[in-house]
């Protein structure tokens, strides 16, 4: 089996290395940081540095540049991203992303999870008699805040954890906007998710090709069709996920664990 270094680069300067570390230190791998890399540079949420490549690109560029950087040969980093679900556009999906490369052996992990579970609001100066509520809902203190002077759209800090610098802010500045800080260490139910990519990331690695043993042996593709559970005519839905390779091209199909037939509600033909 192939295992991570006991010392593994983590690419980040948001103290992703405390929210992932408790994963890794059962398999014997501690994670370190590079002191002075700036990741910022990578793009940043409030708007600052816009991203330029999707999340999965991003993330591998992140973690060769910290590997670089590091001078190691292998390596982590981790990329998040909040947009509207492509089927319901009113709410708010959270894709993070966790990427192992190893330059020895020649492979390319990646740990991925989404949630709905999403801490990305805002409140205006209009809504002013709603800030206690507001801040208690967001948890406000384990959840940082961004702030923003409207006038001229300027931030004007960001990282706020402290109601009496908040205080000062507001009175300060007339026409502000406050929006939950989406940085890692600032915002508790993106740490969440975080921790899911990386147990999506661990369990990748340790699912072996039973030709070759490259890790990664996973369901790639889709095949065959579920029946309908009330005509039994074959449906839209796959009935077998092909676990493959991308070392060997090794695959082998096995029928989907969670369904077996398909809820006529979903059946073109019963419910048209
Ligand atoms: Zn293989
Ligand atoms: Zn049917």
């Amino acid at each position: 089996m192939v295992a991570f270094p006991s010392q593994l680069l983590l690419s980040t300067k948001h103290r992703k290395e405390q929210i992932l570390q408790h994963l890794f230190e059962p398999l014997g791998t501690a994670l370190f940081t590079p002191e002075g890399f700036d990741t910022d540079t990578f793009g940043t949420f409030c708007g600052k540095t816009p991203r330029i490549d999707g999340p999965k690109a991003t993330v591998k560029e992140k973690c060769l540049a910290g590997m670089r950087y590091a001078q190691q040969r292998q390596g982590l980093a981790s990329e998040g991203s909040f947009g509207p679900h492509p089927q319901i556009p009113l709410l708010t999906v959270n894709e993070e992303w966790l990427i192992y490369i190893d330059l020895d052996l020649g492979l390319e992990i990646y740990g991925r999870s989404t949630s709905l579970d999403v801490c990305d609001q805002h409140l205006s100066y209009q809504a002013v008699d709603e800030l206690d509520s507001f801040l208690e809902r967001i948890e406000f203190g384990a959840q940082g805040l961004v702030f923003k002077d409207k006038l001229n759209d300027e931030i004007i800090d960001k990282g706020i954890t402290d109601r009496k610098r908040l205080l000062e802010l507001i009175e300060k500045h007339h026409q502000w906007h406050i929006a939950t800080d989406l940085r890692a260490h600032l915002n508790p139910t993106r740490q969440k998710n975080i921790i899911e990519a990386g147990v999506d990331l661990i369990k990748r690695m340790h699912n072996c090709c039973p030709k070759c043993q490259q890790p990664d042996f996973s369901v790639k593709k889709y095949s065959g069709h579920l029946h309908c559970s009330w005509c039994g005519r074959p449906t839209d839905h796959h009935a077998n996920e092909i676990y493959s390779c991308l070392a060997c091209n090794y695959e082998e199909s096995k029928m989907r664990s969670d369904l077996t037939e398909l809820d006529p509600q979903f059946c073109l033909h019963c419910n048209p």
